[in-house]
């Protein structure tokens, strides 16, 4: 029997692997800045928590984090309000599209769970929790830089502009939370917050690092800080296992066998507990908004590595 590979040689024969893949899929195009992005880009990172990293092709190339920013914020939404948060958004997997309108109604503006985008509006409401969205967006923002050590991460202008100009979905979302008395800041300043931690820059490098400490129960294993209680982090965990791929997250639970959180941009973040978080970049999408070659990739190195948390 052939031994195991070392992470090196997994990371280099999955990225080689994926060559035959490069460009499938189809680029996010209702933010039109997303559509711009070169579809046969594509990047890989794994840290581990002793420090070990691996990486392959594009992992030092800015994309844009889109949904995956909403891991972050609900690390800060439960920071700052607790167990109360779980009053106003749900954590059952919606079985419907990520921008899905319809469930809201029936189920009385409660969104099914943080990761769907009426929830990430709830969540980014409870940072926002009546300050400025300059002060909400800054602490989002300090949150990754933190967590990556990286002061350069930033709000990509333009990208965040171009949403908050398309953004008539999440703006009726927004509307029909705020109808339902489960918004407690103006939809502008709601809006505003979430376009701009949609629109944040980062590497699959400097986003595997940032999301290490969910592999660590919390704890960032690297430097010895506290980021989230232990049982946040679960519970975030969790959350990325049964909602982080919308409607696919049934797939990729079965094909990964690890939490993860997808983003239009084509990044996808994956956490190893107790053993590393990994970052992929392809910005082709599948039907349901998950990056497709990104979703193969960690197919691949997750069986490789025997990764699982099955
Ligand atoms: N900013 C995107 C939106 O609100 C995020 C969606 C996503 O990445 N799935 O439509």
């Amino acid at each position: 029997m052939k031994d195991a590979p070392t992470l090196a040689e997994a990371v280099a024969e999955v990225g080689r692997e994926m060559a035959a893949h490069r460009g499938e899929g189809r680029v996010a195009d209702y933010i039109p800045a997303l559509a711009r992005v070169d579809p046969n880009r594509f990047g890989l990172a794994v840290i581990t928590v002793d420090g070990e990293t691996a990486e392959f092709g594009d992992a030092w190339v800015p994309f844009s984090i889109q949904s995956i920013s909403k891991v972050f914020t609900l690390a800060l939404a439960l920071e700052r309000v607790g167990e109360g948060l779980w009053t106003r958004v749900g954590r059952e997997p919606s079985g419907s599209r990520f921008n899905s309108i319809v469930q809201l109604e029936a189920e009385g503006g409660v969104p099914r769970n943080p990761f769907i985008n009426a929830g990430a509006i709830v969540t980014t409401d409870a940072v926002l929790d009546s300050r400025t969205p300059e002060v909400a967006i800054a602490e989002i923002r300090d949150f990754l830089r933190r967590l990556s050590g990286v002061e350069t991460i930033d709000i990509d202008a333009e990208v965040a502009r171009s949403e908050a100009e398309t953004g008539f979905r999440n703006a009726s979302l927004a509307n029909f939370l705020r109808a339902f008395g489960n918004l407690k800041s103006p939809v502008a300043d709601v809006l505003e917050t979430y376009f701009s931690q949609c629109a944040i820059r980062i590497t699959c490098r400097q986003l595997a690092r940032a999301g290490l400490f969910l592999a660590r129960e919390g704890l960032d294993p690297l430097n010895g800080a506290r980021v989230l209680s232990p049982e946040h982090a679960r519970r975030i965990n969790a959350i990325m296992m049964t909602c982080g791929h919308y409607d696919a997250s049934g797939e990729f639970a079965f094909q990964v066998g690890l939490p993860g959180k997808s983003g239009v941009g084509g990044g996808i973040l994956t956490i190893v507990p107790d053993r590393a978080a990994v970052a992929v970049w392809s910005p082709g999408l599948n039907e349901v908004g998950n990056s497709q070659v990104g979703t193969l990739a960690l197919e691949r190195l997750a069986a490789k590595m025997g990764w699982s948390v099955f």
